[in-house]
């Protein structure tokens, strides 16, 4: 537990290990570069440009990976498979790397190694595309056909399902939990934390500080904004048509009592992308999760609301039931409604402000970016500390005002 103090204020808690007391923090007011958001993207940022000397201050205005934030679910998968996509499988092998290296060194296992199974139906393009990518970048996987699915999977109906690809060393991340502990690292590592919002930056050609809701103002050399769905608020010139934040829910559906089919290994983490759904084995006890990855409506994530639909929580029912016989009229034992934050295409959004030389844009996770934080994180710092070469997907001048989705 990083206990964190800040003069003035009462003590409260900022999440899972942390706490914000009263008395103490810092009075430093100039840092190397400010990170504003303190989701994944932010965190692993703040925690790389730390780890390579820099002072940097992470302001967050509602604490890290909260209810509201994209990073705020338990669960998150990392998988390997992105169709013909290299570019993202290979920094899901350089982040899933990361990540085990620093549950092992923070002693806090927060990866669950369930396997992911990809399912493919009469359109089998895009599972032709992953097993190709697989090999070629050397992820170990396993392929199958229906008669073998259904002698390792017996508690799974696969109607209208023909292949299957099973990353054995993929999983689930514990999303929110994962976000507090890098933050604490980061506390550790001289990072310092500001639970304040930032107020949206004015002016051309330098920014030299950022000014919070309370008043407080803070200068650094360099500014990143890691604000995912809100990057469209505080940038809303350049933005606001170009994040896409959109309603997502989820579901976790009551496990049968005694019933250990629907746990890993018996059950991996699954997706079955020409219908749009995917979901997880019981992790943690929180039962059988399921959602649909088809984008929701335009959402505020501000003033979203958390309750789930009832037209949505039909649809998710019937597909359980007819894909998990067992839970016919099984009980909603919990639900999350969390945002989307995409980009026309799901491409990334890393660059500069195109009227502030010093300020950055670091978004765009599209529903697939939580697994690729810690590669996002050493990528950015490499941009700012060593103007490392721009990957050009990332570029604003590819975000488009409309909506095309072409990362899977
Ligand atoms: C339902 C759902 C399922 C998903 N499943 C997966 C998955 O299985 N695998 C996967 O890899 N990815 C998944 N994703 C996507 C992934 O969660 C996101 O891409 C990722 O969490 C984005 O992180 P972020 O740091 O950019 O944004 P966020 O986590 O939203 O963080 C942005 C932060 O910036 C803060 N902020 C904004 N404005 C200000 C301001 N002015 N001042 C101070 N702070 C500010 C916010 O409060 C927030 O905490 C899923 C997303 C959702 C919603």
């Amino acid at each position: 537990m990083v206990t964190l103090t800040r003069p003035g204020r009462k003590s409260f808690s900022l999440g899972y290990r942390l706490r914000y007391d009263a008395a103490t923090v810092s009075s430093q007011k100039s840092f190397d570069v400010v990170v504003v958001g303190a989701g994944v993207f932010g965190a692993w940022t703040a925690w790389h440009l730390a780890k390579r000397g820099q002072r940097v201050a992470l302001m967050e205005a509602y604490g890290p990976a909260h209810s509201r934030a994209s990073s705020g679910g338990e669960t998150r998968i990392i998988r390997m498979g992105y169709g013909a996509d290299e570019l993202y499988t290979r920094w899901s092998q350089q982040s899933m790397e990361q990540w085990k290296k620093f549950f092992e060194a923070s002693k806090a296992p927060l990866f669950h190694e369930t396997g992911v199974l990809w399912l493919g139906g009469d359109d089998d393009s895009q599972m032709r595309r992953t097993s190709a990518a697989l090999r070629h970048c050397k992820v170990p996987f396993e392929e199958y056909n229906r008669a073998t699915l259904e002698r390792k999977y017996p508690q799974v109906s696969f109607e209208d399902i023909k292949t299957g690809i099973f990353e054995p060393h993929s999983g689930v991340l514990m999303a929110r939990r994962a976000v507090a502990t890098l933050v604490e690292e980061a506390l550790r590592l001289g990072v310092q934390y500001y639970n304040a919002q930032v107020l949206k930056p004015a002016g051309s050609g330098r920014l030299e500080q950022v000014e919070t809701s309370q008043g407080e103002r803070i200068s650094a050399e360099q500014f990143v904004f890691a604000c995912g769905a809100w990057l469209g608020k505080v940038f809303p010139e350049v933005l606001a048509a170009r994040i896409f934040p959109t309603r997502q829910e989820v579901f976790f559906f009551g496990v049968p009592g005694g019933d250990t089919r629907f746990a890993a290994p018996a059950l991996p983490t699954w997706l079955f992308q020409e219908d749009l759904f995917y979901g997880m084995p019981d992790i943690e006890n929180r039962g059988l999760k399921i959602a649909y990855d088809g984008h929701g409506e335009r959402v505020d994530p501000d003033t979203l609301s958390r309750i789930v639909t009832p037209v949505m929580r039909e649809r998710v029912r019937a597909y359980v039931e007819r894909r998990f016989p067992a839970f016919k009229g099984a009980p909603i034992v919990e639900t999350r409604v969390c945002q989307y934050e995409n980009t026309s295409n799901g491409d990334f959004l890393i660059d500069q402000h195109p009227g502030m030389e010093n300020v950055w844009f670091v978004g765009g996770g599209s529903g697939h970016g939580f697994k690729h934080g810690p590669a996002l994180g050493e990528y950015v710092t490499a941009r700012l500390l060593d103007r490392a070469e721009p990957e050009p997907r990332f570029s604003l001048s590819t975000k488009a005002r409309t909506q095309n989705r072409a990362v899977f």
